[in-house]
């Protein structure tokens, strides 16, 4: 078949966009919005049409009419998807605290008060009393003080930040000595060697992977040595033979030789986490309790607020590290703060039921099974004959470098689709109006209850049906 005939047979771009049903979007979309997607559909249906010529034994049956067709449901395909880069989806993974899908979701009131703040002005730096400069941190260190008995707090960008800046203005040029078994890399680009390299201090290692004894670090103690630290090795778990010095017993050490103890906890917990069901994680009151100097944690990960990388400690260190260059490039924004200081106070006023990532990791089974079969029932009726539903029991993870190895038991909704491998329903799920995410498991794909809110499941739904 000669290729040139098949391709004059595509639709202009001005016959499609005079066409009724795209006239029909002309009040809610503007000319160009419209030009452009059905430029990229007739260059879709072109591509389209090549890649079947190529096949070669291919018999052309579609006449002008059918390809307009074609062109014109696929502009208003593309039209309808979100015109956002960032959008929205759906997280059907189970993972609690996925790092790709934007870690925890906020609480609704949170969302209130960034929307309060971003509307007008705020007294962000602004002290009201005196009617003069104010400081960033004084909306939280209160609170944060209050939770966990830390004389002081200031709060940046992130974790990565935190830890970064407290190296740089506790220790450059000076020795920090680590165990070993604590060298992590979190996700990739996070490692902490090549962070103490960044920051200008000199890292000593001590110990061996699986055990570390006092005697070690006390042997690497010199005039140089600035800190002491400890780093959650958040992302993963050594079993067997290990020994690790307990947070206490490094105080002690650190208190005979007149140096600082630092602690990166990863994940700031700031509740007995035995409550919902999980294995003990370090609480940030517990390093409090031990007396550590400074104490770094995420704002995003098991706390469940917004980005940020919180800073406690005594208030020697705290002022030092508040004074140094690098926190004005790590500073926190407002509307982050305002997410902050309303997570907190969910925290100092026991109102847990507030926060989303810890209902989400303390879903009951029942709940979630009710919901599974809500959501099966739905399925069917729109996949009909095209394939079947199932429910199925299945363990979620916490995710975000928080709690390696811990599973919790979770329903999921099994879809299978007739001619459609697990893959090709993912990748068309995740190319839906409303993308949603969820995960193959034994050669099925799954869509995990404990990640997927009530309002969340009409668009599930619709999306499959989208698919079909
Ligand atoms: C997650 C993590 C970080 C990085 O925190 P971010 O908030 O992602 O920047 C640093 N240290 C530890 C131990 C972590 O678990």
């Amino acid at each position: 078949m000669d290729k040139n005939l098949v391709l004059k047979k595509l639709p202009k771009v001005d016959e499609v966009l005079n066409s009724t049903q795209i006239q029909e979007l002309t009040e809610k979309y503007n000319k160009s919005m419209l030009t452009n997607a059905v430029r990229e559909s007739i260059e879709d249906v072109r591509l389209m049409l090549l890649k079947l010529l190529e096949k070669g034994n291919f018999v052309f049956e579609k006449d002008e009419d059918d390809l307009k067709k074609h062109v014109i449901s696929l502009s208003i395909t593309k039209l309808s998807k979100s015109p956002y880069s960032l959008k929205k989806v759906i997280n059907a993974t189970g993972v609690v605290l996925h790092t790709n899908l934007g870690r925890a979701p906020l609480p609704k009131k949170a969302i209130d008060r960034i929307l309060d703040t971003a509307s007008g002005y705020c007294n962000l730096e602004y002290d009201l009393e005196k009617g003069a400069r104010g400081e960033r941190y004084s909306h939280v260190n209160k609170l944060v003080a209050d939770i966990t008995g830390a004389q002081d707090a200031l709060v940046v960008n992130n974790n990565a930040g935190a830890v970064f800046l407290c190296l740089s203005a506790l220790a450059q040029d000076k020795e920090v000595v680590i165990s070993r078994g604590q060298l992590v890399e979190i996700g990739g680009s996070f490692r902490i060697p090549d962070v103490m390299a960044q920051s200008g201090a000199h890292l000593v290692e001590v110990g061996t992977t699986n055990r570390t004894h006092i005697e070690d670090y006390e042997k690497a103690i010199n005039e140089n040595t600035a800190l002491l630290l400890k780093v959650h090795t958040s992302n993963f778990q050594i079993r067997g033979f290990t020994s690790e010095v307990g947070k206490q017993e490094l105080k002690t050490l650190a208190r005979m030789h007149n140096i600082p103890v630092m602690e990166d906890l990863g994940s700031g917990v700031l509740v007995d986490l035995g409550h919902y069901g999980i294995s003990e994680e370090p609480t940030v009151m517990d390093s409090v309790k031990a007396d550590i100097d400074i104490i770094t944690f995420s704002g995003d990960k098991l706390l469940g607020g917004p980005q940020a990388g919180i800073i406690i400690g005594k208030q020697k260190y705290v002022s030092k590290i508040k004074k140094h260059p690098l926190t004005r490039a790590l500073r926190i924004d407002k509307l982050t703060l305002a997410a902050l200081e309303q997570v907190l106070m969910f925290y100092r006023d026991d109102m847990l039921e507030e926060i989303p990532i810890l209902q989400m990791l303390s879903r009951p089974i029942d709940v979630m099974e009710r919901q599974a079969q809500e959501v099966a029932e739905k399925l069917k009726k729109v996949i009909g004959e095209n394939g079947s539903v199932s429910i199925v029991d299945d363990e979620s993870q916490v995710g975000g470098g928080s709690l390696p190895g811990e599973e919790f038991p979770t329903k999921a909704v099994a879809i299978n689709i007739k001619g459609l491998s697990p893959d090709e329903l993912s990748k068309r799920l995740r190319a839906s109006r409303i993308p949603v995410i969820g995960r193959i498991k034994n050669e099925r794909y799954l869509l995990d209850m404990r990640t997927i809110s009530t309002s969340a499941i009409n668009d599930i739904v619709e999306m499959v049906g989208d698919v079909l």
